[in-house]
């Protein structure tokens, strides 16, 4: 049984570097570990928090009551079949080295969620996505430990039910569910995705990169956009991009000609709310007390140092109004509150 300990401060285990402490704290680095653990909590009816790499997070000020379980759960298994690779992870493991060490091999279908924070077991939670990829589409399944049941569950992709930004594990029915392995299936052959913008330009004329290219060039376009996490607390990207109806978006694009919009399968239209914190909002490096956007990238919210939770839900609760008065939108937080 792993140990625990009491009243530890959390703030050191988020990127936003925000949040009080833990009633009890827990490091489980197995699948043992972890049912030992929970087992214990449910005993003394102590609830239970999953904590990963804490990296789209934020953690209340008063603290987490009950039991704060950090999953370090390690090892990383692959086999060719075929035209692919599958690869076994726990969930523990870094995200972003699972990503590099793919790439080295020349193994495809996850390199454009380059340089994303935070753990493999937490990227199907909100289902990682970027530039064009989401992890969803590189999962074959996802071991977890259902916490009401008292057993590991294995889940399909169907069972994930993926979505932007969200999955099974962020809904009410989901939270009992602790990812414990996730199951990737790569690609042997090469599959560049490069129809956004920033990538397009970066590849133009040249029609077979690799993946490792692909990779620095990620890597290197997130450094110029988004705080270098030595220097700022953050937990990324605050907020969603909202997904409106089509009339909605038609509405908008009326009254700001230039605000770009991208359209999903069902109709409805992907907007920047970026854009729209720059260019509708002029919130673009807004500031209050310690908390603000970044200045290269709206929707990122920083930490400039010693800022609270409270201080930063008054600052999102601020940006929600402002974007719901100037476009009518109801934007949601990508963020988890704890
Ligand atoms: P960006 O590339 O400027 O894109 C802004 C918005 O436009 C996003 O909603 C993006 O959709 C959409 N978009 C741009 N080009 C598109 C295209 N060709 N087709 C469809 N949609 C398009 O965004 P950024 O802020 O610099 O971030 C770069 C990438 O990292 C984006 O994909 C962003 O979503 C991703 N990101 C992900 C997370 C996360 O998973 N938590 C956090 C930060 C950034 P998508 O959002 O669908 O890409």
């Amino acid at each position: 049984m792993p140990d625990i300990k009491e009243n530890v401060p959390l703030a050191p285990y988020t990127t936003f570097k925000i949040g009080g402490p833990a009633e009890y704290f827990a490091v489980a680095e197995s699948e043992e570990g972890l049912a030992a653990l929970a087992g214990y909590a449910r005993q003394r009816r102590q609830p239970i928090t999953i904590l990963g790499g804490g990296s789209n997070v934020l953690i209340s000020d008063a603290g987490i009551k009950g039991l704060v379980i950090k999953i370090d759960i390690r090892g990383l298994e692959h086999q060719e079949e075929g035209r692919e690779v599958r690869l076994s992870v726990g969930a523990g493991e870094s995200w972003d080295d699972l990503v590099a060490y793919s790439v080295e091999r020349g193994w495809w279908g996850i390199e454009n969620l380059s340089a994303i924070p935070g753990t493999v077991g937490a990227a199907p939670i909100q289902n990682i996505g970027a530039y064009g990829t989401d992890v969803s589409s590189a999962i074959q399944s996802v071991r977890a430990y259902d916490l009401d049941a008292e057993r590991f569950v294995e889940l399909s992709v169907a069972d994930c039910a993926f979505s932007y930004r969200d999955s099974i594990f962020k809904t009410e029915a989901g939270r009992r569910l602790v990812v414990t392995r996730v199951e990737y299936r790569l690609g042997l052959e090469a599959t560049p995705v490069l129809r956004y913008q920033d990538l397009a330009d970066r590849f133009a004329g040249d029609l077979a990169p690799t993946a490792a290219a692909i990779r620095a060039a990620v890597i290197d376009i997130r450094a110029g956009k988004f705080p270098d996490l030595a220097r700022y607390g953050t937990a990324g990207s605050f907020f969603k991009n909202p997904i409106i109806p089509k009339e909605a978006y038609d509405a908008l694009k009326a009254r700001y000609p230039e605000l770009p919009g991208f359209p999903e399968v069902d109709g409805r239209v992907k907007v920047s709310l970026g854009w729209i914190l720059d260019k509708v909002c002029g919130l673009k490096g807004a500031r209050q007390g310690q908390v603000g956007t970044f200045e290269r990238q709206s929707l990122v919210m920083v930490n400039h140092g010693g800022a609270t939770a409270t201080e930063v839900k008054a600052f999102a609760r601020r940006v929600e109004e402002e974007v719901f008065q100037r476009s009518g939108i109801s934007i949601e937080w990508e963020v988890n509150a704890l």
